[in-house]
């Protein structure tokens, strides 16, 4: 149960066809599924709506076949992996499942406990355009819809929002798992709420700063982004990358941080080379006196120090984006004693933490502490969507 959106134990499954908006978007290679991430996390929708006599009938995605059949993009290359995962019979419906009597009849005859699986929705040109008609065939194949694609949640289409309008609809557990993660995050967190954003650059990010400080405590700036904030404090960057353009929006949004009583926390030391390699010559520096020739490539020890400081004094911590370049050694230093940080105060009940979007995930792993946060999202575009403060489309669908 949940205040704002519908949930599977608010759906009568018994005896229904279950239209379940899966993400079956999975990487394959040579025909076979690399990482099943994706068909694990539906695993215990589809079990609860077998276990309740449901038959569970899955729309998904698969690539950007834009709106053609394409065999490259079909589906039927993930049904070997689906049953591996589910433990279950699984059934493909292909293309002409446009054609609803003959798929309806396919569905009618599949037998009790078996997965059923439509070819790739966006076959059809009207997935991606929100098409209603669309919609309605697919809705004439099933009793009751259930979305568990939070990764597709940012985006109208047919399967994911005009279909949630015409069935009973409800967020699957999966979904349901992310969106209470996500208003633990940011919704309606425990203060103090500290942000953390990093990445490469500002460009990318404006929004979700602008969304960021007007809801948080403290936002901690790391990265190449940082660089910006620093050039536009007047300060010397040297050969790092920086987007100078956008100085002006940098000091907006420090103003707006000002404003909404946001502390801004910009790095006060960094880790400077002279190439981008592995093991390269390193000097650490403050930020009032960055080398000329040199690249700010991670943030340095002080830096560290003071955000860790400042998570100590948080009670939710949100992560988007590493604070150094992380890909390369020595400069993920500073990303991994964060994350270290930040899962040791998870694990000793101080806080909640919840990271996602882009390389923030590898970033985590790459620490070794993916899974010791409170939650970690790996739906991309629709976590920073959310860090943004949009409505998603495919969530507001599900709204009580
Ligand atoms: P994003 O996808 O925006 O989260 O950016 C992630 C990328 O930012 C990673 O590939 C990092 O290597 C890169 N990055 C982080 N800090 C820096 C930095 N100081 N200079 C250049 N790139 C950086």
């Amino acid at each position: 149960m949940s205040d704002s959106f519908k949930t599977l134990d608010e759906l009568d499954l018994t005896g229904k066809r279950v239209l379940l908006r899966g993400d079956l978007n999975v990487p394959v290679a040579d025909g076979k599924v690399t990482d099943a991430t994706r068909i694990e996390r539906l695993v215990p929708t589809i079990r609860e709506i077998v276990k309740r006599d449901g038959k569970a009938i899955i729309l998904s995605h698969f690539g950007r076949p834009k709106g053609k059949v394409d065999p490259e993009f079909s589906l039927e290359q993930v049904c070997e992996a689906v049953a591996n995962v589910t433990k279950l019979p699984v059934g493909f419906i292909a293309t002409d499942w446009i054609d609803v009597s003959e798929a309806g009849a396919a569905i009618d005859d599949a037998p009790e406990g078996c997965v059923l699986i439509l070819e790739n929705t966006r076959f059809h040109p009207g997935e991606e355009e929100n098409d209603v008609e669309l919609a309605e065939r697919m809705a004439s194949l099933g009793d009751v819809y259930v979305n568990d694609a939070f990764s597709a949640a940012h985006r109208a289409h047919a399967s994911t929002e005009a279909l949630a309008r015409l069935l009973p609809a409800a967020a699957g557990l999966a979904m349901q798992a992310e969106l209470e993660a996500l208003e633990a995050g940011l919704g309606k967190p425990k203060k103090p709420v500290v942000a953390i954003v990093g990445g490469a650059k500002v460009s990318s990010k404006i929004d979700l700063l602008e969304n960021l400080v007007s809801k948080v405590d403290a936002l901690v700036i790391g990265g190449g982004m940082a660089n910006t904030f620093l050039y536009a404090q007047g300060l010397g960057v040297g050969k790092s990358l920086c987007e100078k353009d956008l100085a002006d929006t940098a000091r907006r949004i420090m103003e707006k941080a000002d404003k909404a009583n946001c502390a801004i926390i910009l790095p006060i030391d960094a880790v400077v080379a002279w190439e981008f390699k592995a093991n390269t010559k390193t000097m650490l520096y403050g930020v009032d006196a960055i080398a000329n020739d040199g690249m700010i490539l991670d943030i340095g020890p002080s830096s560290v120090e003071r955000i860790n400081a400042a998570i100590d004094d948080a009670k939710t911590v949100i992560w988007n984006g590493p604070v150094g370049a992380f890909e390369i050694a020595p400069f993920d230093t500073a990303t991994v004693a964060i994350a270290k940080h930040v899962a040791k105060r998870t694990h000793d009940g101080h806080l909640v933490s919840v990271g996602g979007g882009g390389d923030t995930v590898s970033a985590l792993a790459h620490a070794g502490v993916k899974d010791q946060l409170t939650y970690v999202s790996t739906a991309g575009g629709a976590f920073l969507e959310w860090m943004e403060g949009k409505p998603l489309p495919g969530v507001e669908a599900l709204k009580k």
